[in-house]
Protein backbone atom coordinates (compact mmCIF):
# COMPACT_ATOMS: atom_id res chain seq x y z
CA UNK A 1 0.00 0.00 0.00
CA UNK A 2 1.15 3.55 -1.27
CA UNK A 3 0.18 6.75 0.32
CA UNK A 4 2.02 8.41 -2.77
CA UNK A 5 4.32 10.10 -0.29
CA UNK A 6 1.85 13.10 0.48
CA UNK A 7 1.96 14.38 3.85
CA UNK A 8 -1.57 15.66 5.82
CA UNK A 9 -0.87 19.02 5.34
CA UNK A 10 0.26 18.87 1.38
CA UNK A 11 -3.00 17.30 1.42
CA UNK A 12 -4.66 20.04 3.14
CA UNK A 13 -3.13 22.30 0.75
CA UNK A 14 -4.24 20.98 -2.14
CA UNK A 15 -7.95 20.96 -1.13
CA UNK A 16 -7.79 23.85 0.13
CA UNK A 17 -6.20 24.89 -3.64
CA UNK A 18 -9.49 23.05 -5.40
CA UNK A 19 -11.51 25.08 -2.79
CA UNK A 20 -10.26 28.42 -3.53
CA UNK A 21 -10.23 27.88 -7.66
CA UNK A 22 -14.03 27.77 -7.31
CA UNK A 23 -14.28 29.93 -4.69
CA UNK A 24 -15.91 28.15 -2.15
CA UNK A 25 -14.72 29.16 1.00
CA UNK A 26 -17.54 31.14 2.20
CA UNK A 27 -19.45 27.55 1.92
CA UNK A 28 -17.20 25.78 3.87
CA UNK A 29 -17.58 26.23 7.30
CA UNK A 30 -16.66 23.78 9.67
CA UNK A 31 -20.54 23.41 10.24
CA UNK A 32 -21.44 22.72 6.96
CA UNK A 33 -18.51 19.91 6.38
CA UNK A 34 -19.01 18.19 9.17
CA UNK A 35 -22.77 17.81 7.77
CA UNK A 36 -21.07 16.93 4.66
CA UNK A 37 -18.60 14.36 5.87
CA UNK A 38 -21.60 13.12 8.11
CA UNK A 39 -23.19 12.57 4.70
CA UNK A 40 -20.45 10.96 2.89
CA UNK A 41 -19.79 8.64 6.00
CA UNK A 42 -23.42 7.45 5.30
CA UNK A 43 -22.78 7.06 1.38
CA UNK A 44 -19.81 4.80 2.61
CA UNK A 45 -22.25 2.80 4.72
CA UNK A 46 -24.64 2.19 2.19
CA UNK A 47 -22.04 0.20 0.18
CA UNK A 48 -21.86 -2.09 2.97
CA UNK A 49 -25.53 -2.28 4.08
CA UNK A 50 -26.84 -5.98 4.64
CA UNK A 51 -23.76 -7.57 3.85
CA UNK A 52 -21.74 -9.82 5.85
CA UNK A 53 -18.01 -9.58 6.35
CA UNK A 54 -17.52 -12.49 3.59
CA UNK A 55 -19.53 -10.52 0.95
CA UNK A 56 -17.85 -7.54 1.61
CA UNK A 57 -14.47 -9.50 1.26
CA UNK A 58 -15.41 -10.82 -2.12
CA UNK A 59 -16.77 -8.14 -3.22
CA UNK A 60 -13.42 -5.77 -2.73
CA UNK A 61 -12.07 -7.96 -5.28
CA UNK A 62 -14.10 -6.45 -7.71
CA UNK A 63 -12.63 -3.62 -9.12
CA UNK A 64 -15.62 -1.11 -9.67
CA UNK A 65 -17.47 -2.30 -5.76
CA UNK A 66 -13.33 -1.44 -4.32
CA UNK A 67 -12.92 2.06 -6.39
CA UNK A 68 -16.32 3.11 -4.90
CA UNK A 69 -15.61 2.47 -1.52
CA UNK A 70 -12.25 4.50 -2.22
CA UNK A 71 -14.38 7.45 -3.52
CA UNK A 72 -16.11 7.11 -0.54
CA UNK A 73 -13.28 6.54 1.98
CA UNK A 74 -11.90 10.02 0.13
CA UNK A 75 -14.90 12.04 0.07
CA UNK A 76 -14.86 11.59 3.51
CA UNK A 77 -10.97 12.24 4.75
CA UNK A 78 -11.06 14.96 2.41
CA UNK A 79 -14.43 16.93 4.12
CA UNK A 80 -12.51 15.57 7.45
CA UNK A 81 -9.23 17.58 6.41
CA UNK A 82 -10.97 20.63 5.39
CA UNK A 83 -12.62 20.77 8.98
CA UNK A 84 -8.84 20.85 10.29
CA UNK A 85 -7.74 23.30 7.81
CA UNK A 86 -10.71 25.51 8.53
CA UNK A 87 -10.36 25.52 12.39
CA UNK A 88 -7.16 25.57 12.52
CA UNK A 89 -6.34 22.17 13.64
CA UNK A 90 -3.14 20.63 12.71
CA UNK A 91 -4.52 16.87 11.74
CA UNK A 92 -1.33 14.64 12.91
CA UNK A 93 -0.86 16.46 15.89
CA UNK A 94 -4.28 15.73 16.59
CA UNK A 95 -4.28 12.24 15.77
CA UNK A 96 -1.06 10.84 18.22
CA UNK A 97 -2.48 13.32 20.83
CA UNK A 98 -5.38 11.26 20.56
CA UNK A 99 -3.94 7.56 19.75
CA UNK A 100 -1.24 8.84 22.91
CA UNK A 101 -4.85 9.42 25.23
CA UNK A 102 -6.58 5.63 23.34
CA UNK A 103 -3.11 4.19 24.36
CA UNK A 104 -3.39 5.14 28.30
CA UNK A 105 -7.36 4.98 28.32
CA UNK A 106 -6.79 1.42 26.83
CA UNK A 107 -3.38 -0.47 28.23
CA UNK A 108 -2.72 -3.03 26.18
CA UNK A 109 -2.13 -5.38 29.24
CA UNK A 110 -5.45 -4.86 30.12
CA UNK A 111 -7.13 -4.64 26.79
CA UNK A 112 -5.65 -7.28 24.45
CA UNK A 113 -8.33 -8.88 22.74
CA UNK A 114 -11.25 -7.39 24.67
CA UNK A 115 -13.50 -4.59 23.49
CA UNK A 116 -14.91 -2.38 26.33
CA UNK A 117 -18.20 -3.42 27.82
CA UNK A 118 -20.55 -0.29 26.81
CA UNK A 119 -20.44 -1.61 23.24
CA UNK A 120 -20.24 -5.28 24.01
CA UNK A 121 -23.76 -4.67 25.63
CA UNK A 122 -24.55 -2.67 22.84
CA UNK A 123 -23.50 -5.48 20.43
CA UNK A 124 -26.07 -7.84 22.93
CA UNK A 125 -28.12 -5.29 22.75
CA UNK A 126 -29.16 -5.51 18.89
CA UNK A 127 -28.83 -8.95 18.62
MG1 LIG B 1 -19.58 10.38 -1.83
Amino acid sequence: MSDEGYSLEELMALIRKFVQDRDWEDFQKPSALAVSASIEMGELLERFQWLSHKEIADLLKDDRYRESIADEIADVIVYMLRIADTTGIEPTSAILRKLKKNEEKYPVDVWRGKIPDKIRKKKLMTR
